[in-house]
């Protein structure tokens, strides 16, 4: 489960091995597996079409928002504090970059604890990286926005702008702070606005 009040997926056999095996010669099985889950499970990437009605959906954003983007990582730990405000982005170039932020607390996830409490960017933060011209911002937090309110700012700052939004990334802190690219790419659905990614990182050079 990725989202309290949110189901877990169901991940089963459609076909079983087993049950494959009377349609192929003597040894030739397979298995087709079945999936029924809500978009937002696991890592996800969130396009502009999550928050807005005519925003572009996942068949629409292409690839060079999403691949190979020149990254670089904003280290704020979570014990120190989770409301991550311009402060934290000042004097960083990024332009055109996927801004990470690293609060450390997916060591929290798959607890309960993982819900609450969680670091969150400001509505000042979001637009400071939206005016400073941001590809993607990403995040190994429950949400980028505070869910303590009925407001999600930072998601209509940046879904609005056609800056795509990661949560719930992991191990963000084995990351430098520059010099590494960042990938993730879900599948090209139309209707559909949120849908997890493989997220993963290349250091060093290409
Ligand atoms: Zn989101």
């Amino acid at each position: 489960m990725t989202y309290k009040g949110l189901p877990a997926p169901i991940v089963c056999d459609y076909l079983s091995r087993e049950d494959s095996r009377k349609f192929y010669e003597e040894g030739t099985e397979f298995q087709i597996a079945k999936i029924e889950m809500v978009a937002n499970t696991g890592t996800y990437l969130d396009c502009p079409f999550h928050r807005f009605e005519n925003g572009k959906d996942l068949s629409e954003v292409l690839l060079d928002r999403l691949v190979d983007l020149e990254g670089i990582l904003v280290r704020v730990d979570y014990r120190k504090t989770t409301a991550i405000t311009i402060d934290h982005f000042k004097n960083k170039d990024l332009r055109n970059k996927a801004v990470l932020v690293n609060t450390g607390w997916d060591i929290h996830w798959n607890t309960d604890h993982y819900y609450t409490h969680h670091p969150f960017l400001t509505k000042e933060a979001a637009e400071y990286l939206k005016d400073k011209g941001a590809k993607l911002v990403g995040i190994d937090s429950h949400n980028i926005d505070d869910t303590s309110g009925k407001s999600r700012p930072v998601h209509t700052t940046l879904l609005r702008a056609e800056i795509l939004i990661v949560e719930h990334l992991c191990n963000l802190s084995s990351l430098p702070e520059e010099g590494f690219t960042f990938s993730a790419v879900p599948p090209k659905f139309k209707g559909v606005g949120t849908f997890p990614v493989r997220a993963f990182a290349v250091i060093g050079d290409q």
